[in-house]
């Protein structure tokens, strides 16, 4: 049985479509499946359009968050739901082309255990967002040391992924993550569609502080920036150490007031920075060790297909 993962926020026009099309695909395709719907603490009625969804059909899964804590907490809960010998993630908006399924299906049945759905084509979105996008995926990708450009939440992954995935605590990046366990990969392109209804949930403040919080969660290499950077400083310090002593000597002391004024602004503000970065892994220590849930569950309709295995 194939799993699918639909995490949901406000999508409350686009869940019965989303259903629709993937479920007569499969159906077509004669593949066995269940759907998994995690509705992210919408305001709108998409956990309405879910538990009515599940009334119709007995292969509907559906949680429901007290709140809204974001797409890779939704990802989380419907791994730890899935059933299925596979699972798929896609999203609700089906901006991921659905026929794609089929194709990742059928690899993983050659024995693929991993399918990566890889952008062919980014799709609409503003310039500022695409190129945010793509220095975003260098950065991560020279950090992880994989290359992830254009990858996507958009993948397949055997059971036995599933299970080591569900075994992490940590709040990791479930792309790069996916990535990270290793496993018989292999990749699928795909273009971005236009969403079916609604909106984008992406403001730029909210993709930049996802950037920065996934880039930290993979690597310390801002850490190590501090200490590129006060090495940077030791050898600007040993020359204008050097030149101030000659001056010294030679008597022209006194002047230089505004070199002074301007190291003292520098080496301020790079310790500033450096103590911002620093504190910044601190509060991500803080928030783990805290050990809150990934998310809350506040109501759930189970798959009568598959009942009681909800854990
Ligand atoms: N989503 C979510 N929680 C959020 C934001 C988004 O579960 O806090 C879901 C959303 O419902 C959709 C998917 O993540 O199924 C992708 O979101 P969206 O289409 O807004 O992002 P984009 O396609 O513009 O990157
Ligand atoms: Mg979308």
């Amino acid at each position: 049985m194939l799993s699918i993962i639909i995490p949901a926020y406000n999508e409350a026009k686009c869940v019965k479509s989303a259903y629709k099309v993937i479920d007569s695909l499969l159906r077509e395709n004669n593949i066995d499946s269940e759907f998994i719907f995690v509705d992210d603490g919408s305001q709108d009625e998409t956990y309405k359009m879910i538990t009515e969804l599940s009334d119709e059909n007995e292969n509907i899964t559906g949680l429901h968050f007290s709140r809204n804590f974001g797409k890779e907490s939704a990802i989380s809960a419907g791994l730890s739901a899935v059933n299925g010998d596979c699972a798929v993630v896609i999203d609700c908006d089906l901006q991921h082309p659905p026929e794609k399924i089929i194709e990742m299906y059928r690899l993983w049945e050659q024995g693929y255990e991993i399918v990566e759905g890889i952008k062919k084509e980014r799709g609409k979105e503003k310039k500022m967002h695409s190129v945010g996008a793509k220095i975003f995926y260098s950065v991560i990708s020279r950090m992880a040391g994989f290359d992830m450009a254009n990858s996507s939440d958009f993948k397949l992954m055997d059971r036995k992924v599933v299970d080591v995935l569900n075994k992490m605590p940590e709040r990791g990046f479930f792309r790069a993550i996916s990535y990270w366990v290793g496993y018989n990969k292999t990749t699928v392109e795909y273009d971005v569609k236009m969403r079916i209804d609604g909106e984008s949930k992406w403001t730029t403040k909210g993709l930049l502080k996802y950037a920065i919080s996934n880039i930290s969660s993979y690597s310390t290499a801002p850490m190590q920036i501090v200490t590129a950077l006060g090495c940077v400083m030791l050898i600007i310090s040993i020359i204008f150490g050097i030149w101030a002593l000659i001056d010294k000597i030679i008597g022209r002391a006194l002047e230089g007031m505004t070199t002074v004024i301007i190291i003292t602004i520098f080496i301020g503000s790079i310790v500033m920075i450096s103590l911002g970065i620093i504190g910044y892994y601190i509060a991500r220590i803080y928030e783990e060790i805290k050990g809150r849930p990934k998310y809350i569950i506040s109501t759930s309709v189970k798959s009568k297909k598959t009942a009681n295995s909800l854990k």
